[in-house]
């Protein structure tokens, strides 16, 4: 049985966005369902953009999706440092061996000249490359320069008239020639390894078999075989999942709103329901299933139903599948689930009736599309200290059927056993019958009562929420500033 070793290699110079998320989910699925290893490396070569607090909210977004690895950054294993800065003294072993074979060479082109010789291709209508200018220094010409301290780049040799094949596990075999592809540089001026020389020797020397990464890489894989072949080393698998397009079929942007995973964290996305929506961002399971669990992704996913087209992003579907997920959850799973988002407003949360919480949290579960939907949804729960200030609320409580509405409710609640929704349906109805009322009338002052408010709370609902002594407390507190 063969071995997999899937990697991630995230470069720590921001969040981890939702393309990102969905190459990482595709990297743990094949690893996970081939019994292999899953491993997270950081790719810190832009020294100016990388830090080490993205690299932790990249592997924190990780961890809350419920993905785990086996080996690298946070766990650790016998193929370390994990970070590139961390590996130059192995990247230098691998430059050695790759100037001793004659397959890299100092460039020391300013960057005025490179600049001019792209000024020429354009102006010809070609893609600019490098010239090569540098290739066939002697050893003299190359002292000579050193000595006068003149700075350098390291240049790969790109072999000529060479056509190098990607064969790509999702988009098939794609060709490059390489006399497209100029000598390119591997390791730059501040001694740092470029990524296409990076990656290479990291995946070599990692003994990964499988990149799986984002398509924007595909142009960089020819460069990247040449430096495996150059090198003797196997090839690993391949395969380049296509970039994640906006509603308006356009590539997606911070202009598109949210766009990271801990934004949708935030929101109160729940991560089961972000798994699912990310799998199927290209990935097309084979019958008419939607909804999947982790478990049943590890089992039916495979590369070859990764799509070449490019996925859209469906907010409303996510907005939707999350909906689903809430409703189907288990009612002490989402109590605690919702209870960071009520602690917020609610500090002492903490201190509520665990069964009664639960039956508020199922009260509005039907209405809740995001776990912070539960903030708005109970506001009127939480605080007993209503005022009756609004003028509209005002209004209302100068009518003179106020008194009677409140009497006869009160002595029907006291009288009641246990306030249901149907109990309580039945309590208001009948007061409209017995007082010979309309609902308005009826329903507005106790609205006002138990909220403060002319509209929002279903009163059906937050009545056996509140619960008889709160409820008569509300009213009696009304009726007293009133
Ligand atoms: N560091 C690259 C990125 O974040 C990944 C490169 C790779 O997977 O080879 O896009």
């Amino acid at each position: 049985m063969s071995v997999y070793k899937v990697r991630y290699a995230p470069s720590p110079t921001g969040p981890l966005h939702i393309g990102g998320a969905r190459t990482v989910l595709f990297d743990y699925l094949l690893a996970k369902q081939n019994n292999g290893i899953f491993l997270i490396r950081s790719e810190d070569t832009d020294l100016a953009r990388s830090s080490a607090h993205w690299e932790d909210a990249i592997l924190d977004s990780i961890e809350w999706l419920g993905l785990s690895w086996q080996e690298g950054l946070r766990v650790g294993g016998e193929n370390g440092p994990y970070r590139q800065t961390e590996r130059l003294d192995i990247y230098q072993r691998y430059l050695d061996r790759l100037f001793a074979e004659g397959h890299c060479y100092k460039c020391f082109c300013t960057e005025e000249e490179i600049e001019k010789e792209r000024q020429i291709a354009y102006a010809k209508g070609e893609t600019p490359k490098y010239s090569g200018k540098c290739r066939n220094l002697t050893p003299e010409e190359i002292s000579e320069l050193e000595r006068q301290g003149r700075k350098f780049v390291i240049r790969f040799k790109v072999p000529q008239g060479k056509i190098i094949t990607v064969d790509d596990k999702v988009r098939g075999l794609v060709h490059f020639e390489s006399d497209g592809i100029g000598d390119f540089v591997i390791v730059k001026s501040d001694g740092i390894p470029t990524y296409n020389f990076a990656v290479v020797i990291d995946d070599i020397t990692m003994g990964v078999t499988h990149v799986i990464r984002g398509d924007e890489h595909l142009s960089n894989t020819p460069r990247q075989i040449l430096i495996y072949e150059a090198l003797n080393a196997p090839l690993p698998v391949f395969g380049h999942v296509s970039i994640i397009l906006n509603e308006q079929k356009k590539k997606m942007s911070k202009r598109d709103g949210d766009t990271s995973i801990d934004q949708y964290r935030e929101k109160g996305y729940l991560p089961e329901a972000m798994i699912n929506f990310l799998a199927l961002l290209g990935w097309a399971p084979e019958g008419e299933q939607e909804f999947f669990t982790i478990d049943e992704l590890v089992k039916e996913f495979s590369l070859e139903r990764v799509s070449k087209n490019p996925a859209v992003f469906n907010l409303e579907k996510l907005r939707w599948m999350n909906s689903v997920y809430i409703k189907k959850m288990d009612i002490k799973e989402l109590t605690n689930r919702v209870k960071p988002f009520l602690k917020e407003q609610i500090p002492n949360i903490d201190e509520y009736d665990p069964s009664w919480l639960e039956f508020v949290v199922e009260t509005y579960r039907e209405k809740m599309i995001v776990l912070s939907d539960i903030v708005p949804l109970t506001a009127d729960i939480f605080h007993d200290d209503i005022d009756f200030e609004d003028e509209k609320c005002r209004e209302i409580l100068r009518e003179d059927t106020v008194d009677s509405v409140i009497n006869l409710f009160k002595e029907k609640i006291i009288q009641t056993e246990e306030l249901t929704y149907e109990k309580v349906e039945e309590i208001l109805k009948s007061l409209t019958k017995e007082l010979g009322l309309g609902g308005k009338k009826v329903f507005m002052p106790l609205r006002v009562a138990l909220t403060g408010k002319t509209h929002g709370s279903e009163l059906y609902s937050l009545i056996p929420i509140l619960g008889k002594e709160r409820v008569i407390k509300r009213v009696d507190y009304m009726m007293a500033k009133r």
